[in-house]
């Protein structure tokens, strides 16, 4: 396995502390079809559930990846990409997050016995902060918002610490992947016609996308944003010609300071999305509130952006749907963070 340039296609080993090409471009995983990715750093394999749920005027299939051990599908990433670090003889990874990933890759570099550094924005929920603490990670906390953490971060890697960002490192989205084959195998090998994901950094939009392409079919994949943050939506609509929604006042007491305003990987999932005949719905805040009160009332406790895929199923299918269409909602993230 390497990476290499998404640009100039020049390649890099996994074990570089450069963060993307000299050229500027982003970096991609090469891997061979027979090539074993490591998976030695472990809490516990995890397979969660998949259940039927009925919501608005449709049936779906939640996938609860709120079940993960720190709470979140991100653990799939930390898990690949901590794993091939600790392969490759990496002691101390550092990444910044406003979110879950800081939690995922902490849990996992605690379980691989190895230093983690979390650079996070002031306004980081409490909540948060304890997780990562109880993982023995070490945090940094920045002023401003999670492009600050990011812009702090790339000061301090130098050759020590090695760079776990879910943005940056392929590694993690590699690890993504696990939840496309994963349901492929609870389905009884079949791919579902739509699957709903939140869309930030495009880790779950890309992940998914490479893993169902190594089983040979997509499901349409519908990415989900806010109506008050949404790039993607508008970079899609651009695209497609269509006119574009009026940009919505900043709002930094709303979580606009977490929101991701530049994703890294916007091409590529666009390309995800287009190529699997997919969509980009956005979703209001009273909207993702609805969502999750529907979860709430299976039992399950889902944290607010986490139902962003539920909101945006009932949207886009307002008058219920084909029956033998299967629509799979992961479910991204636990109720009991922040
Ligand atoms: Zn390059």
């Amino acid at each position: 396995m390497y990476f290499y340039c998404e640009k100039c296609k020049k390649q890099y080993p996994l074990n570089t502390h450069s963060i993307r090409c000299s050229c500027g471009g982003l970096f991609r995983l090469h891997k061979d079809p027979d090539e074993i990715v490591p998976d030695g750093v472990s809490i516990g394999h995890m397979i969660t559930p998949l259940v039927r749920a009925q919501a608005g005027n449709i049936e779906v299939l939640l996938k609860l990846e709120n079940l993960q051990p720190t709470g979140s599908y991100k653990d799939r990433g930390a898990a690949t990409l901590v794993s091939v670090a600790k392969s490759l003889g990496i002691e101390k990874i550092a990444l910044d997050t406003a979110g879950y990933a800081g939690a995922s890759i902490a849990a996992y570099a605690a379980a691989g016995d190895m230093k983690c550094r979390v650079y996070a924005p002031e306004g980081m929920p409490k909540g948060a902060l304890q997780q990562l603490d109880a993982y023995g990670a070490e945090t940094v906390l920045v002023p401003g918002t999670r492009m600050d953490a990011c812009a702090e971060v790339k000061k301090h890697l130098g050759t020590d610490w090695y760079y776990a960002s879910p943005a940056y490192n392929p590694l993690f989205i590699e690890g993504v992947k696990s939840l496309a084959h994963e349901l492929y195998e609870q389905l009884g090998g079949v791919v579902p016609e739509y699957i709903f994901v939140p869309a930030g950094n495009g880790s779950l939009v890309i992940g998914l996308y490479l893993g169902f392409m190594e089983i040979g079919r997509l499901p349409r994949i519908v990415a989900v944003q806010s109506a008050g943050c949404a790039p993607l939506y508008r970079a899609l609509r651009e695209k497609l010609g269509l006119p574009l929604p009026p940009e919505p006042p900043q709002d930094p007491v709303n979580g606009q300071n977490y929101a991701i305003e530049r994703p890294k990987r916007l091409n590529e999932m666009l390309f995800a999305i287009e190529s699997s005949g997919g969509d980009v719905v956005t979703v209001t805040q009273s909207e993702l509130q609805d969502a999750q009160k529907d979860l709430g009332h299976r039992g399950i406790y889902a944290e607010l952006t986490a139902c962003a895929g539920l909101a945006a199923a009932k949207k886009f299918f307002p008058h219920g749907k084909p029956d033998n269409y299967r629509v799979v909602i992961p479910v991204t993230g636990s109720g009991f963070k922040g």
